[in-house]
C-alpha cells in the first residue's frame, strides 16, 4: 500500500488525506495542537460556533472546490457584510457608491459617482491603485480619500509596513466598487458550513485509511539527511506532504521568512447584538483592525442573549510560540522562500502545500484546490 505522512490538519492537509485515503494511500496525520483543523478550529460557546483563530468565511467561484468540500459538510448560505467604523460612522467596505454617500456632501457625491459610472460603468469594481493613477484629478482626488479614509491606517497596522512594501494583489483584495453592493465577497458560491469547520474537517478525516496523530510537532520527528527523509528516525518513501513553515522545520538555514501574526481579545456579552455587521473595520483609529462577531456569521438561525466578539492585534511574528498567518511576500523573502524551496526539491517524496507551505496568502477554496492537485498528482506518480 503507497504511504503518505501528512504535516498539518488543516484543510490543505484534510483534503489531501480524505483523496489519497480514498485512492489507496495509508494515510498517516500529524499536527502540533491537541485539536484537528488547523486555523479553521472552532468551538461551540454559549450555543455559538467560535472560530480560534480569527474569522473564516467560505467563498469560491470553483465548482469543484464546492462539490468536494460538500460532501462533508451542509451548508447555509452566507453572504458577508463589512462596515468600517469611521469614528462612529458606519460605511460599507468594500467602498461603494453608498460609501460615497455617507461621506461626501450631496453635489460632490453625484459629481463624483457620475464620473465613475462614465469612466468604469455601472457595477464594475476597481483596484484603489488603479483608481489612485487615474488621468482625471477629480478621480485621483477621490481615490486619495478612499486610500486614508478605508486602506493606509488598516493596512499599516494589518502588516506594519507601507502599502509600497507590500505584494499588489493585498490591496486588490479589497476593490472600490461602482455600484451598491454592500457584499464583501462576489464569488458564486458564498456559504458557511452549518455543523462549523472542524466538524467538516472531522468528516473528512473519518476513513480507515486515515490515522490522526495530535501534539505531534513535525521538527520532532521528520529529518533531513544525505540519503533521504527520515520519519521517526527511520528513512521513508513514503509521500510527505508539509503544511507548516519551512523555515521552522529547517532551523531556518536560510534565514527567517517574515510573517504576520495576530493576538486574538475574546469577549463575551450580556447582549443580543454587539455591532450592525458580521465585522466591522477600524480603518481610521484603534489599534486592533477589526472586530468579529461570530453568531452573525457562524451560526444560523442562533437564538441567545449574548454574543460573542473577537478584536484582532497584529504584530509581527517572531518566535516559534506564536502563531504565522500571514505570510510577507516580497522580493527579499520570495528570495529566500526559493532557498527552501530549492533545498527540499532534493527530495522528490517531499511536497510543499497551504498558506504556510507555498508562502502565499491564499484564501481557504485556493487551499482546497492546490491540495486537490498535488493529491491528483500523487495518485498519477
Ligand atoms: N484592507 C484595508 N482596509 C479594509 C480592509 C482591507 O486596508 O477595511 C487591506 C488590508 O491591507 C488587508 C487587505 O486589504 O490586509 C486584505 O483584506 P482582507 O479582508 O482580504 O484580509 P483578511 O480577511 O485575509 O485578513
Amino acid at each position: 500500500m503507497k504511504k503518505v505522512i501528512i504535516v498539518g490538519s488543516g484543510l490543505s492537509g484534510a483534503t489531501c488525506a480524505r483523496i489519497l485515503a480514498e485512492n489507496g494511500f495509508k494515510v498517516k496525520i500529524i499536527d502540533k495542537n491537541n485539536h484537528i483543523g488547523g486555523n479553521v478550529y472552532d468551538e461551540k460557546e454559549e450555543g455559538i460556533f467560535v472560530q480560534k483563530y480569527g474569522p473564516h468565511i467560505f467563498h469560491t467561484n470553483s465548482q469543484e472546490v464546492y462539490d468536494f468540500l460538500s460532501k462533508y459538510t451542509v451548508w447555509f448560505p452566507f453572504e458577508h457584510q463589512v462596515l468600517a467604523n469611521i469614528k462612529g460612522v458606519y460605511i460599507p467596505v468594500p467602498f461603494n457608491l453608498d460609501s460615497l454617500h455617507a461621506l461626501y456632501p450631496e453635489n460632490q457625491a453625484n459629481e463624483i459617482e457620475a464620473i465613475l459610472v462614465n469612466e468604469y460603468g455601472k457595477d464594475n469594481k476597481v483596484p484603489i491603485m488603479e483608481l489612485k493613477q487615474h488621468s482625471n484629478p477629480i478621480i485621483r482626488e477621490f481615490a486619495d480619500f478612499v486610500f486614508k479614509t478605508i486602506f493606509e491606517h488598516y493596512t499599516t497596522k494589518q502588516w506594519g509596513r507601507s502599502i509600497e512594501q507590500l505584494d499588489p494583489n493585498v490591496m486588490k483584495r479589497v476593490p472600490v466598487y461602482i455600484s451598491r453592493n454592500k457584499n464583501y465577497f462576489t464569488d458564486k458560491f458564498q456559504y458557511q458550513p452549518a455543523n462549523g469547520y472542524t466538524k467538516m474537517v472531522e468528516n473528512m478525516l473519518n476513513h480507515q485509511n486515515i490515522d490522526v496523530k495530535l501534539n505531534t510537532e513535525a521538527k520532532d520527528v521528520l529529518s533531513f539527511r544525505d540519503d533521504g527523509i527520515y520519519f521517526e528516525n527511520e528513512k521513508t518513501d513514503a509521500e510527505i506532504i508539509f503544511c507548516g513553515a519551512i523555515d521552522n522545520l529547517l532551523d531556518n538555514k536560510f534565514g527567517r521568512l517574515p510573517y504576520r501574526t495576530l493576538n486574538f481579545v475574546y469577549e463575551t456579552y450580556e447582549m443580543e447584538s454587539y455591532q450592525p455587521a458580521p465585522v466591522v473595520n477600524y480603518t481610521v483609529d484603534m489599534e486592533f483592525t477589526r472586530i468579529s462577531e461570530f453568531k452573525k456569521f457562524t451560526t444560523p438561525n442562533v437564538k441567545s442573549d449574548k454574543t460573542i466578539i473577537v478584536k484582532e492585534y497584529p504584530l509581527e511574528y517572531e518566535n516559534e510560540n506564536q502563531i504565522p498567518y500571514y505570510p510577507i511576500a516580497n522580493e527579499n523573502s520570495l528570495n529566500t522562500y526559493k532557498k527552501y524551496v530549492d533545498f527540499v526539491s532534493q527530495y522528490p517524496n517531499f511536497h510543499l502545500l497551504g498558506r504556510l507551505g507555498n508562502y502565499k496568502y491564499i484564501n481557504m477554496d485556493i487551499a482546497v484546490s492546490d491540495a486537490i492537485k498535488l493529491s491528483q498528482k500523487l495518485i498519477e506518480k
